[in-house]
C-alpha cells in the first residue's frame, strides 16, 4: 500500500509491486508552484500524453485567472475598475460567482477583492516596516465582494471603485486541480491524484484496489504524522504560513489577508480542509485562517461533506467533528 504525505511533497513509501495498471507520475512547475500528477494507467505512453494535455489545461487556466499576466481577462477586469464593466468568458464569470458564494458563506473571510491591499504587503519572510494605517484603511475601503457588480445577461463584471482589484490566489490552484481531474476522468483515467502544491484532488484507488492514503504532518515537525486518511473521490487542501510570511515588530504574519482589516492574519499556522471539490477546499482553507479556529471549525461542522484540521501558532490542533487525530502514529 502506498501512502502520501501532505505538507511535504507527495511521496511513495513503498515501490510499485507489479500490476497491469501502473502508477505514472510527473512533477512540474506551474502557476508559480509545484504540481505533481499521479495517474493509474495501463499504457505509459498514453498516460504521458494525458499529462501533456493536463499541463496545457493548467496553462490555459493560468492565462484566464492570472493577475500578473496583463492580458488576462482578470487583469482586464482590474484595469477597468471604476471605469466600466468588462465582459468576460462564461468560465471566469461562473468562477467569480462561485467565489462570491463562498465569500457569503464565510462572511467575507474569503474574498477575491482582498487584492486591493496586495501592493501593501510583501511576504518575503523578512522584517518589514508596517504600511501607514491610513494607507491600509484607504485600501480596505476598496475591499468587499458585495461591491462587485455582476451582470449575468452581459456576462460582465464591474469593480465600481478605482483601485479595486480581484485575485484568485486562494482558489485558482484548487480550481485547476478540479479541472485536471475532470479532464483525466473524461479521458477514461480510472484513478489518480492531482497535487497542486498541497491542493490535492483524488479519485479511484491504487492499482491493488486499496484507497489512496495521505498523512497529515505537523508543519513544525515534519517527521511527526498526526493521522492517516484514506481519500475516496475527495479533495484535500492545505494552506500554511510556513512558506510565505513576513515579520512585523518581531511577530510572524502569514500571507492570508483579513479583508476586514487589510492586515495579514495571525494565530493559525496551518489549515487542512477536506471537501468534495478542491476549489471549495482551497477557498475554505484560506477563510479559516482569517476566521480563526473557533469560528472556522464551527462553520465547517455545519457544512455537509466538509472537514478540517487547524493548527494554531501555540501548537494546538483543532479538528471538525468527523476527524480524529492519532498523535501516537
Ligand atoms: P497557498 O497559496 O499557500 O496554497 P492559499 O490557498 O490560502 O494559500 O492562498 C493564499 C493566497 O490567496 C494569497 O497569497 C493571496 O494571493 C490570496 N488571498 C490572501 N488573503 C485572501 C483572502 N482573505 N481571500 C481571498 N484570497 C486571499
Ligand atoms: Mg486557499
Amino acid at each position: 500500500m502506498k501512502r502520501f504525505i501532505v505538507f511535504l511533497s507527495v511521496v511513495f513509501l513503498s515501490a510499485f509491486d507489479g500490476y497491469a495498471q501502473e502508477i505514472i507520475q510527473r512533477k512540474f512547475e506551474k502557476m508559480g508552484s509545484s504540481f505533481e500528477l499521479t495517474l493509474v494507467h495501463d499504457d505509459p505512453n498514453e498516460a504521458e500524453r494525458l499529462i501533456e494535455e493536463s499541463i496545457a489545461e493548467i496553462d490555459r487556466i493560468e492565462q484566464l485567472i492570472s493577475s500578473w499576466d496583463k492580458d488576462s481577462q482578470t487583469s482586464q477586469i482590474n484595469k477597468m475598475a471604476g471605469i466600466k464593466p468588462q465582459s468576460i468568458s462564461k468560465e471566469l464569470y461562473d468562477l467569480i460567482e462561485r467565489a462570491n458564494t463562498i465569500a457569503r458563506l464565510t462572511d467575507g473571510a474569503f474574498d477575491i477583492s482582498y487584492a486591493s491591499v496586495d501592493n501593501l504587503w510583501s511576504f518575503t519572510g523578512e522584517e518589514i516596516h508596517p504600511p501607514s494605517p491610513s494607507l491600509v484603511e484607504a485600501s480596505v475601503n476598496k475591499i468587499g465582494f458585495e461591491k462587485i457588480k455582476v451582470n449575468a445577461k452581459q456576462q460582465s463584471i464591474f469593480l465600481p471603485k478605482k483601485g479595486m482589484k480581484i485575485g484568485f490566489g486562494a482558489i485558482g490552484k484548487g480550481y485547476a486541480a478540479d479541472r485536471v481531474k475532470a479532464l483525466l476522468q473524461t479521458q477514461g483515467v480510472k484513478a489518480g491524484i492531482v497535487n497542486a502544491s498541497g491542493d490535492m484532488s483524488a479519485w479511484g484507488t491504487q492499482p491493488d484496489g486499496s484507497a489512496w492514503q495521505i498523512a497529515l504532518v505537523n508543519p513544525m515537525n515534519k517527521n511527526k504524522v498526526f493521522s492517516w486518511f484514506s481519500l475516496h473521490n475527495t479533495a484535500v487542501v492545505t494552506s500554511g504560513d510556513y512558506e510565505r510570511y513576513l515579520l512585523m515588530e518581531g511577530k510572524r504574519y502569514g500571507h492570508i489577508i483579513n479583508p476586514k482589516t487589510g492586515y495579514p492574519s495571525q494565530g493559525v499556522v496551518s489549515c487542512t480542509v477536506f471537501a468534495p471539490k478542491a476549489e471549495l477546499a482551497d477557498a475554505l482553507a484560506t477563510a479559516l485562517f482569517v476566521m480563526g479556529e473557533e469560528a472556522g471549525i464551527d462553520l465547517v461542522n455545519q457544512l455537509p461533506n466538509v472537514d478540517a484540521l487547524m493548527i494554531t501558532d501555540d501548537g494546538e490542533i483543532i479538528t471538525s467533528q468527523n476527524i480524529t487525530v492519532d498523535e501516537t502514529n
